[in-house]
């Protein structure tokens, strides 16, 4: 499958890993918005948050999880930051395979573009 981010998982092209499991990959985005901009992606393809379902609960719960572990670890957690995911054209996805931002490390402003 001509995806790059299952290129990524299975390590066909490199990137700043920053923590794995037998589950998901994270590692830094190569277009960095803000100090800290980590990508967190599930092993398994999946196109987009508009392709879950049910089986997939556990998946996400320990996505966020790590999301949030990974935020304490890089001490970010006092000021904050922020969990971002596109879906679809309109949503500004560009990586069809599901991804979550952990963006931090400066002043965020709302809404978005
Ligand atoms: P999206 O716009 O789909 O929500 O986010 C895709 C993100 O993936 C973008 O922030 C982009 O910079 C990042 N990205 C695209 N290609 C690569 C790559 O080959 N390596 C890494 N580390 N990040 C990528
Ligand atoms: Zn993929």
């Amino acid at each position: 499958m001509d995806c790059i981010f299952c290129k990524i998982a299975q390590k066909e092209i490199p990137a700043e890993v920053i923590y794995e499991d037998d589950k998901l990959l994270a590692f830094k985005d190569i277009s960095p918005a803000a100090p800290v901009h980590i990508l967190f992606i599930p092993k398994e393809h999946i196109e987009s948050a508009n392709f879950l379902d049910d089986k997939h609960k556990d998946l996400i719960g320990h996505i966020f999880l790590k999301i949030k572990e990974i935020a304490e670890k890089l001490n970010i957690e006092d000021k904050g930051y922020r969990i971002v995911n596109n879906c679809g054209e309109f949503g500004g996805q560009t990586v069809n395979h599901l991804h979550f931002h952990l963006i931090a490390g400066r002043q965020m402003q709302w809404p978005p573009g």
